[in-house]
C-alpha cells in the first residue's frame, strides 16, 4: 500500500473486516515467547529513535512494553481469554429491557495503536436466558483489549452478546475519546465518538428512545 494511502485510511479510521484479522498461527507461541520477541523489536525501536537502553530508566522499558501489550492491552486478541458468560434461564419471565450503562471502556485504535477511552452503554430484553451484570463489563473490556476500530468493537460486543442470550434484541452504544485525533492529526481536544448497533426490536424507535432516555437520567436528575 502506497504511504498516501497508508494515512487516509489511518485517519479516517477505516474497517473493512466485522472479525479482527488474525493470522492462522497467531497464538502458537506463548505469552512468554512474544513477550521477549516485542521485548527485542521495541529496543530496536528505541534504538532506532536514538535513545540509550544503558540508561536506569530506560533499560526495563522493552520488556514492560512487551508484558503490557500481550497480559494488559491486548489479552483480549487470543480467543482462549475470554470471559466464561455463565446464563441463567429468565425464571421470573422478566420481558422489559435492562440496561448496564457507563461501563467504562479502554482500547486501542489499531491505525496508530494510541488509546481510545470512554464508555459502553448497553441494554437487551431478556427471552429464555439471562446473564451476570458485571459478564457484560467482562465481555466490553476483551472485546476492547485488542487493536481495534470503534465499530467493529460495537458490532462484536453486540454480535456476542446476541448469541450468548439467544435473543436479536440487544443494543450497544459507545461513547470514546480517541488519542490519535485529541493529541495528534487534528488535535480536537473537545470531540468525542458514539457508535450504536443494535437489533431485533431496537430496530423500533420507541425502544430506543427508552433507552436513550435511560441514558440521560444521570444528566438530569430528578
Ligand atoms: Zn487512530
Amino acid at each position: 500500500m502506497d504511504k498516501k494511502k497508508i494515512e487516509t485510511i489511518g485517519d479516517n479510521h477505516l474497517s473493512f473486516n466485522i472479525e479482527t484479522p488474525v493470522l492462522e498461527n497467531a497464538f502458537e507461541k506463548s505469552d512468554e515467547q512474544k513477550i521477549s520477541a516485542i521485548q527485542f523489536h521495541f529496543g530496536e525501536i528505541m534504538k532506532e529513535l536514538g535513545l540509550d537502553l544503558t540508561d536506569d530508566s530506560l533499560s526495563g522499558t522493552p520488556y514492560r512494553f512487551g508484558k503490557m501489550y500481550v497480559k494488559e492491552l491486548f489479552y483480549g486478541l487470543n480467543p482462549a481469554n475470554k470471559p466464561r458468560l455463565a446464563t441463567f434461564q429468565n425464571k421470573y419471565g422478566f420481558q422489559k429491557m435492562l440496561i448496564e450503562k457507563n461501563i467504562s471502556l479502554d482500547s486501542t485504535c489499531e491505525h496508530h495503536f494510541l488509546p481510545i477511552t470512554g464508555n459502553a452503554h448497553i441494554a437487551y430484553i431478556p427471552k429464555d436466558k439471562v446473564i451476570g451484570l458485571s459478564k457484560i463489563n467482562r465481555l466490553v473490556d476483551y472485546y476492547s483489549r485488542r487493536p481495534q476500530v470503534q465499530e467493529r468493537l460495537c458490532v462484536q460486543i453486540l454480535n456476542d452478546l446476541q448469541n450468548t442470550l439467544e435473543t436479536e434484541d440487544v443494543i450497544v452504544v459507545i461513547n470514546a475519546k480517541h488519542l490519535c485525533v485529541t493529541s495528534r492529526g487534528i488535535e480536537d481536544k473537545s470531540s468525542s465518538t458514539t457508535t450504536t448497533e443494535y437489533g431485533g426490536c431496537f430496530e423500533n424507535i420507541q425502544n430506543r428512545n427508552e433507552f436513550f432516555n435511560c441514558l440521560s437520567l444521570d444528566n438530569h436528575p430528578q
